[in-house]
């Protein structure tokens, strides 16, 4: 029996289908998949030490380059690790994340030595008039933890202690110690199982442990791996390190916990602060209450299934600079702010940027594909008063690009339905089902092979998600059960990359820059090729591919990944020894070529070259030989060819869309 499978590994919402020849066995199951969307818990206020006085006397070595300093400690459970996490953990994944953390970012006021206050025994502590210090009542704790990490004792303040009755104060035990020189972050790295390793099935979380007193810039923070979670294929590299880099980025700053703590470029606090230097607590959402001048509701007029059109709320970061580099973004000068995720429950919602509109964003809720960090993360950096950024360091964000306010500020079926009305393709959201066989498509930024992840839930999707007046093939009554495959994404559905597996082994992914995805020469359905310069295209019809006896064609097309380059007279796609010129975008290509002791035969579009190329020549139609370039190859002299199309070669063939396991959270 041949089976195929598009299964969904990410969060919450996975369901598998699995195809038989012939007849189609329709199972709907969950996947393995666990939740993949991150859960930055904002440490109670309990967990963190506020208001740290630095001493300035301590003597700093000038920062000669100005990047950010982050030191990085690694914890005991680390070096217990197996060698080669171990390895991987601190050769690779940290000073890689940290470096390019450093040079992404320079503290606005950089710290000298860092020197970290003492936990209190009880939760009760005191300050004195004209004293910086903290001091505890009664007693200092044994230890001095930032999240799960014991803090080594060299890099703590003495133990400063008053009575009960708070009239005797003085310190005791060891005086000061030399602390964390020439460092503006101490960032302890733990890989311990901790109860949420195995509660919540994460790869890493984060978070800061300790502000300063000037400024409240976090001067400490701790990220936990979970042991059993980090994995050493090298596929998985990159999804780990953008990980361990947007956790970071948690602990640095971008944290609800943190609203309330930012500053405006003069140095002021955007939200008001009480006698103790600190702004109001809000106990029902656990977190210290925000001025709206840092995050602002807003009302949205929003358009679900059979006309509608609802209130939807939702939360906007609008401090100065992500209102501006959001506005450019999406091309919408009105734009009041970047909305925040709304979705995922506590610890996701508010500590990200909307999924919807910033999908492949790092520093959204849940890992999809292709993480970049854009420079509107960036700018959320510089708008804690904390940070500059250098913006040379963002990554290019395609995904809503110059879309505009409908775009940035409507719902994804008002977007849909408008675009459907141009006669203009729904990118970047899809409204094909995936169905036997797969219609493959493109990612967004034209650098992978992906399938649109709409599909049917289990339970009718709640009201103001439920965005389908029709779907191919499906009656009224089921529609309100389709949607997008992620959540937190408000069901948008989208097209996103996948991965082949064999027998529950992982083969190959979908990204057209990754040579080992290249698929073996027998299994090359589509004369595709992999690597630095391939992109992905749209197959206007299936390929075959031909040798003297035999004459296959793949079932599931739409798209393949094909090396082009630029030149002066255009964009050209380039097989082995055959290049073919894109004269204008829409082109078709007629492909016939050999390849491998293969012929391949297929019709390719041609994508728009100021997509890939710097500069391209005016448009213009294709020279006649270009439409009539089809000189069919002598495969050999009898052409009796049988044409298999491909379902018995698929079996235990699985794809399955990316929702990475790693994300991380918190
Ligand atoms: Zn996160």
């Amino acid at each position: 029996m041949a089976a195929r499978c598009a299964a969904l590994s990410c969060c919450c919402s996975a369901s598998a289908w699995v195809f038989a020849v012939g007849a189609l066995i329709f199972l709907h199951g969950l996947s393995s998949g666990a939740c993949s969307i991150c859960k930055h818990r904002v440490p109670g206020p309990d967990e963190i030490i506020y208001k740290v006085h630095l001493s300035p006397n301590h003597v700093f070595k000038r920062n000669v380059n100005q990047q950010l300093r982050v030191k990085t400690i690694y914890d005991t459970s680390v070096e217990n690790l197996l060698p080669e996490k171990r390895k991987l953990v601190k050769n690779k994944l940290f000073p890689q994340a940290v470096s390019y953390l450093q040079k992404t970012f320079q503290v606005r006021k950089p710290s000298g030595t860092i020197l970290l206050s003492r936990q209190c025994a009880s939760d009760q502590y005191l300050r004195k008039r004209g004293d910086p210090r903290r001091y505890c009542s009664g007693a200092c704790a044994q230890y001095t933890r930032c999240g799960p990490v014991i803090v080594p004792e060299e890099h703590l303040q003495q133990c400063m202690i008053c009575s009960a009755d708070g009239w005797h104060c003085g310190s005791v035990g060891i005086p000061d110690r030399e602390g964390v020189e020439d460092a503006d972050f101490v960032l302890y790295v733990s890989a311990l199982s901790t109860e949420r390793c195995g509660q919540e099935n994460i790869v890493a979380y984060a978070a800061y442990c300790q502000l300063e007193a000037k400024m409240d810039r976090p001067i400490a923070g701790y990220a936990n791996l979970c042991p059993n979670m980090i994995s050493t294929q090298a596929q998985e590299f990159v999804g780990m390190l953008s990980t361990v880099k947007h956790e970071i980025l948690h602990a640095l700053g971008f944290s609800a916990g943190l609203f309330a703590f930012y500053y405006d470029d003069n140095g002021n606090p955007w939200t008001t602060r009480h006698a103790t230097g600190l702004p109001s607590f809000n106990p029902s959402l656990g977190l210290y209450q925000w001025s709206n001048k840092v995050v602002r509701k807003a009302a949205r007029l929003w358009d679900v299934r059979g006309n509608q059109i609802l209130q939807h709320d939702v939360f906007l970061l609008v401090t100065p600079r992500v209102v501006e580099e959001a506005r450019k973004h999406f091309n919408c000068p009105v734009l009041e702010g970047m909305e925040l995720e709304n979705q995922g429950g506590l610890g996701t919602e508010l500590n990200h940027w909307e999924k919807r509109l910033l999908e492949n964003e790092a520093m959204t809720g849940s890992h999809t594909q292709n993480r970049v960090f854009s420079r509107i993360t960036l700018a959320l950096m510089e708008d804690t008063g904390w940070y500059r950024a250098n913006y040379s360091m963002a990554e290019k964000l395609d995904w809503g690009r110059n879309k505009g306010c409908d775009f940035a500020t409507k719902s994804c079926k008002f977007w849909i339905a408008q675009q459907r009305k141009r006669q203009e393709i729904v990118r970047p959201y899809c409204d094909t089902l995936r169905s036997n066989p797969l219609q493959l498509m493109c990612r967004e930024d034209q650098r992978a092979v992906a399938v649109c992840n709409l599909q049917k839930f289990p339970n009718r999707l709640p009201h103001e998600y439920q965005y389908f007046d029709h779907l191919n093939g499906i009656s009224t009554e089921e529609l309100p059960y389709y949607g997008g495959a992620i959540e937190i994404a408000d069901f948008c559905p989208f097209s996103q990359e996948f991965s082949w597996h064999l027998s529950g082994k992982y083969q190959r992914g979908s990204d057209c820059r990754v040579p080992e995805n290249q698929p073996d020469p027998s299994r090359n359905y589509a004369a595709e090729t992999y690597g630095p310069n391939s992109v992905c295209l749209i197959q206007k019809s299936a390929f075959t591919m031909e040798q003297c006896t035999k004459k296959l064609t793949y079932p599931d097309w739409g798209s393949g990944c094909y090396q082009i380059f630029c030149s002066s007279q255009g964009l050209k796609v380039w097989f082995k020894d055959t290049t073919y010129l894109c004269s204008r975008a829409g082109q078709i290509l007629a492909i016939n070529i050999e390849m491998n002791n293969w012929v391949y035969t297929g019709n390719l579009i041609c994508p728009a070259c100021l997509d890939f190329c710097e500069s391209c020549p005016p448009e213009h139609d294709p020279p006649p030989i270009n439409k009539t370039r089809i000189r069919p190859i002598d495969i050999c002299s009898r052409s009796s060819s049988l044409v298999v199309t491909l379902w018995l070669l698929l079996i235990n063939l699985l794809p399955l869309l990316l929702g990475f396991l790693l994300c991380a959270h918190n």
